[in-house]
């Protein structure tokens, strides 16, 4: 995926406050965060969105979540409550279209969200 900018951020070709790293997985700072903490973390695989994860994807996806897990416990949010979000599509406010988890925190979060 030539145009995809966190396909880039994977390859080294655009910068990142890296957090995370394994070789299925991506952790790095968000660069508009909406909170002290604002985690992204992506597939190395490129996946568009939810609706493009095939079956052979879901090991990715509970491997994703395990590591929300950790990557909570890392930033010190494990204990206070965090939020994981996955925007999918036009309407979801996805506007990278490479999927990825917002992890959220560091502050009280409204609820529901707009
Ligand atoms: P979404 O709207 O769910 O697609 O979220 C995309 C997120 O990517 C936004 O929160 C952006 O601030 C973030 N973002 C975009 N470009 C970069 C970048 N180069 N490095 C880090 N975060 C980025
Ligand atoms: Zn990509």
């Amino acid at each position: 995926m030539e145009d995809c900018i966190f396909c880039k951020i994977i390859k080294g070709e655009i910068p990142c406050k890296k957090i995370y790293e394994d070789d299925m997985v991506l952790g790095f700072e968000d660069i508009n965060p909406t909170a002290p903490i604002h985690v992204l973390l992506i597939p190395k695989k490129h996946i568009k969105d939810i609706n493009e994860i095939a079956n052979e994807d879901l090991n990715l996806m509970a491997h994703s979540l395990g590591v929300i897990k950790d990557i909570a416990k890392q930033m010190n949010i494990k204990e206070n409550g965090y939020r994981v979000v996955l925007n999918c599509g036009k309407d979801g406010g996805q506007e990278v279209p490479h999927i990825h988890f917002h992890i959220i925190g560091g502050r009280k979060l409204n609820w529901p969200p707009g």
